[in-house]
């Protein structure tokens, strides 16, 4: 293997199968410059350092590893997010859930003046990053079962100077009492026999599927749904993000407690993603 210079690394790269995107970015990361300036620097040589932490790099993508963890960050909703193997990669169908989410606190939801925003199981921050940044005015809280996660989101939010309020904890048992006027999700949705888990393999399993799932990968919606009544303000929102064939027991779970006319938008693949209603008890 020679890596003497960029083009030699991108040629290397090909033939591992690793994405010329994604190489791209890994030597950039590697060399500190952004992807135009590797475009622009096919010649360059590299050093015996940069050779040897790209190899291992591109081994590793080669390998599955997701870019996010390698270059140790995601942009999402126009946030740079550092994300690390604790917390699932921010999609960008969780974009999705956030623009639906915006809509509401500029619209329906515009008369609140602090309108006080949950973000159950927030993993980098993401969803509720992206909240707050879209709408100061809203008290944006955030949970997560998991401390590593919350230490990455806390970090995100430091960074980017936008104020969260995280909590630990399981879905509404991390924030007691408290009751909210929307609330958002993107929780564990994929079932324990899915296929497509294989692909998923260097993410967090505590993210991808949920604790306990008879096989439908619905257990912990239905958790969400079920503990809403008693956290949801009356004319509140629940959005939450799903797999593509479970809108309909989405919409169902939604009806039986106590939401009214649901609704579902597609992700940008045009796949049903997420399903969000007004509880109006
Ligand atoms: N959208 C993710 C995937 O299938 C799953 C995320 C989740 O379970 N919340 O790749």
């Amino acid at each position: 293997m020679t890596l003497r210079t960029v083009r030699e690394a991108l040629a290397h790269a090909r033939a591992l199968g690793v994405d010329r995107l994604d190489a791209q970015c890994l030597v950039g990361h590697v060399l500190k410059r952004d992807r135009a300036w590797v475009l622009a620097h096919d010649d360059d040589a590299l050093d015996g350092a940069a050779t040897g932490a790209l190899a291992s790099l591109l081994q590793r993508r080669a390998a599955g590893e997701p870019l996010a963890y390698l270059v140790g960050e995601r942009e999402f909703h126009g946030l740079t997010l550092q994300v690390t193997p604790d917390v699932l990669v921010p999609r960008p169908d969780t974009e999705t859930l956030v623009d639906w989410a915006i809509e509401l606190l500029d619209g329906e939801l515009a008369h609140l003046e602090a309108p006080r925003v949950i973000d159950l199981g927030t993993g980098s921050g993401a969803i509720a990053l992206a909240v707050k940044q879209a709408c100061p005015r809203a008290e944006v809280h955030a949970s997560d079962l998991s401390d590593a996660a919350l230490a990455v989101a806390r970090g995100n939010g430091e960074r980017l100077g936008l104020a969260v309020a995280w909590h630990r904890g399981a879905w509404w048992h991390a924030t007691g009492s408290q009751r909210f006027d929307l609330a958002l999700s993107n929780p564990p949705y994929v079932s324990p026999g899915d296929a497509h888990l294989a692909a998923l393999a260097h993410e967090p399993g505590m993210a991808l599927v949920p604790a306990g799932d008879a096989g439908t990968g619905l257990a912990d919606l239905e958790r969400i749904v079920a503990g809403a009544s008693a956290h949801l303000n009356p004319g509140a929102w629940l959005l939450l993000e799903h797999g593509f064939d479970q809108a309909d027991a989405v919409r169902r779970q939604l009806r039986r407690a106590g939401f009214q006319g649901p609704q579902t938008r597609a992700d940008l693949a045009g796949q049903p993603r997420a399903t969000g209603a007004p509880y109006r008890p």
